[in-house]
């Protein structure tokens, strides 16, 4: 199967961003979730909310990168230029579309509201670009392709800023289309978390060796969070099948390296569980005495 490596950009946009109001978490989760796809982040850029500056970074971006993923902007008020900025960077004028248009009522409908009219401009996208649906909110995003002078193309994904909704919108529909991008059918993607402890992540990193090398299929990503290490198995394939043959034979040879060190699986499984869980099993409780204000453990345990 013929894979490429893509290289990426992750942009930020919004005044929130760049007066430091708010955080940045989308390009941090973005930038681990094209990671796990094979994709190379090169440039993180954060712009705020002026149209000649989004045109300016957008430009930049599709200059040096396959692939550009950015959020904010995308809403109904008049400090959302993310389309307008596409637009005049592909040199194509904004059409109405109206699918969108539909949903966006739909949505209102259902909150017994009617749309007011500025919402419109969310259902308008460069001619020739794609729709990158959006289960949970009103901004659909955007998907276009921006063709260099020397023949060759940058592609760009918009996302809404919403944390939630972009999250949902890039695993359902821009990790299948980036990763046909890359190797052509294998557009399903499944992930599965092993949580570890015990050592730590240069220990782990060394015993793991190449089960965590950037090019091995499935991928391994290593994330560290108060001494507990969560491994990322990333798989794509043309089945869910498919997927979790490979995820169950990447799990095994994971556990025949460190499988002392593992206590679960899943996201959100956490020690706490692992010591619940032996615990029922060995019919036993347990009796937390803990100063200070607050009880953390009784807090883990009850919950
Ligand atoms: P909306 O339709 O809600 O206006 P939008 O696409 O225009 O969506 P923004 O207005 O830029 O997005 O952001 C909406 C909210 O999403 C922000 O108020 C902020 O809370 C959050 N947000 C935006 N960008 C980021 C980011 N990079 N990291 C974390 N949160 C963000
Ligand atoms: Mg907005």
């Amino acid at each position: 199967m013929p894979t490429k490596t893509l290289t990426g950009e992750v942009i930020s946009i919004g005044d929130e961003m760049t007066s430091g109001a708010r955080l940045d978490t989308n390009a941090q989760w973005l930038s681990r979730r094209l990671g796990e796809l094979g994709v190379e982040i090169s440039f993180h850029s954060t712009v705020g909310d002026t149209l000649e500056h989004n045109v300016d970074v957008f430009r930049t971006a599709a200059s040096r990168v396959h692939v550009v993923v950015c959020t904010g902007g995308l809403g109904p008020t008049q400090d959302d230029l993310t389309r307008q900025a596409l637009a005049a960077v592909v040199q194509q004028p904004l059409e109405l579309r109206q699918s969108s248009l539909d949903h966006i009522e739909r949505l209102f409908a259902k909150r017994n509201r009617d749309m007011p009219d500025r919402n419109r401009v969310q259902a308008m996208f460069p001619v020739g670009s794609l729709e990158v649906f959006n289960p949970q909110g009103t901004a659909p995003g955007v998907d276009v392709t921006v063709e260099r002078e020397d023949g060759s193309s940058s592609r760009v994904f918009a996302l809404p800023g919403v944390p939630a909704e972009m999250k949902r919108m890039f695993d359902d529909t821009v990790a299948p289309r980036i990763l046909e991008m890359i190797g052509g059918q294998r557009n399903h993607i499944e992930h599965h978390v092993m949580k570890f402890f015990g050592v730590g992540e240069s220990d782990m990193e060394q015993r793991l060796g190449d089960m965590i090398s950037r090019d091995r299929v499935p991928r391994v990503g290593i994330t560290v969070s108060s001494a507990t290490i969560s491994l990322r198995i990333t798989a794509a394939g043309q089945t869910e099948a498919d997927c979790r043959e490979q995820i169950q034979a990447t799990r095994k040879a994971i556990l025949d390296r460190v499988g002392e060190l593992h206590f679960g699986d899943g996201e959100d499984f956490e020690q706490y569980h692992a010591v619940e869980s032996s615990l029922r099993e060995l019919g036993q409780s347990l009796v937390s005495v803990e100063f200070g204000r607050s009880a953390v453990l009784a807090n883990w345990f009850a919950s």
